[in-house]
């Protein structure tokens, strides 16, 4: 239960034990393919290009830049944690000139701050994180993609804790790239570097007066091969994570199975009853309100007096795996627990009965069975 990597699907396992075929056979070809179309359509992007990489969500962050950013361009990161500041370290690399707008801790960047930044400054590129793991805050993609639409600024959203779990319509909400990795909400093991770039995304890049300045990374010898997959046939540049793709196809195709909005449903389900569990206990969590928490994860502040280091080793002996704080100022105080991909009523149920369990054991006093009520009468 911690937020990526997740636990998979069986049968997307099983595509990991399958003989590799080679990256060139037809059969993988149509796979290749069909799991490009298969990403498009998770994101909601019809004319999009999408990429399938070998490679992690940090490289989907440093292909987005690498590409999109030259020398002196001027970029705008909106930041709500962790991941958020990351981006602005990637941008610099690039050359851009960053400026971050930072949200207080557990909060967003309200959309009226973000719009007065962008009438006093003209910039290429946004950037923001959907949900930032660090503080399972959730920001309003659709909002901040028509502010880019209407100041021209590129838009980029990591949705490596969010794609596959939170709603994004990436074309109906204007957003220039979406980008995830595999290990999360996307549910196939860590390796892969996902992203779904808008055509006007990519007229931006073909404009591009220098050469993209990271070589594994460069559309230039990405996208004959995206195309070419597309077009089922045979192409090289770098190979591919075979197995991992097999995996790809098979677990995109149940996430398009289970209906894309049943599976936005089924995860603010999740998310709005691991919220209420844990303020059952009387846990405080570090996403302020509602409107702008997770689905995907929950981070729950620890009570004053509860030592983090043992609390997480005693919740694995219970069986349950969870992550502990992420941001560096405040790890002490948090833990994070992931609710997403093929997360069911008994894992969230199994999950607060551990910290109850072991919250009891350290003598902290609640009702026991409110957290696990909260599951049992709302998921
Ligand atoms: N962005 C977000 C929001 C993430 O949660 C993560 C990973 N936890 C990353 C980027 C980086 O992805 P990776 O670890 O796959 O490089």
């Amino acid at each position: 239960m911690i937020p990526g990597p997740i636990e998979f699907e069986s049968e997307v396992m099983q595509c990991m034990a399958v003989h590799t075929p080679s990256h060139v056979d037809p059969d993988f070809i149509a796979i290749f393919a069909n799991s490009l179309k298969l990403l498009k359509e998770v994101c909601q992007s019809t004319s999009g290009q999408a990429f399938i990489v070998a490679r992690t969500g940090t490289f989907a962050m440093d292909m987005a830049a690498a590409n999109l950013i030259e020398t002196g361009d001027k970029a705008l990161v909106i930041s709500t944690g962790y991941f958020g500041l990351r981006y602005a370290e990637i941008l610099k690399r690039y050359g851009a000139e960053v400026d971050v707008l930072e949200a207080p801790v557990g909060d967003i960047v309200p959309m009226e701050r973000i719009e007065q930044q962008l009438k006093s400054k003209s910039y290429k590129l946004l950037t923001f994180t959907h949900v930032d793991t660090s503080t399972a805050v959730l920001n309003d993609a659709k909002s901040i993609g028509a502010l880019g639409l209407k100041y021209k600024v590129l838009t980029v959203l990591d949705g490596v804790c969010s794609v596959a779990g939170e709603e994004i319509k990436q074309e109906e909400w204007g957003l220039d790239v979406v980008l995830t990795a595999s290990q999360k909400a996307v549910g196939v093991p860590p390796g892969l570097a996902l992203l779904v770039a808008s055509q006007n995304a990519i007229q931006v890049f073909e404009r591009r007066k220098n050469t993209v300045a990271n070589y594994y990374a460069d559309w230039t010898n990405w996208l004959p091969i995206m195309k070419a997959y597309e077009n089922k046939q045979a192409s090289y540049f770098a190979t591919p994570a075979v197995n991992l793709v097999i995996a790809l196809e098979k677990s995109l195709q149940l996430i398009i199975k289970e209906d894309l909005d049943n599976r936005f449903d089924r995860h603010r389900r999740a998310g709005n009853t691991m919220r209420a569990a844990m303020k059952a206990l009387g846990l405080e969590l570090l996403s302020k309100n509602e409107q702008t928490s997770a689905n995907t994860l929950s981070a729950p502040l620890y009570p004053s007096y509860i030592d983090s280091t043992t609390f997480l080793q005693e919740i694995s002996r219970e069986g349950i795996v969870l992550a502990g704080g992420l941001l560096p100022e405040l790890k002490d105080q948090y833990f994070r627990i992931g609710h997403m991909g093929s997360v069911n009523k008994g894992d969230l149920l199994a999950t607060v009965g551990a910290i109850e369990t072991v919250l009891k054991n350290k003598g902290y006093v609640f009702e026991l069975g409110s957290g696990t009520a909260r599951i049992l009468e709302h998921f």
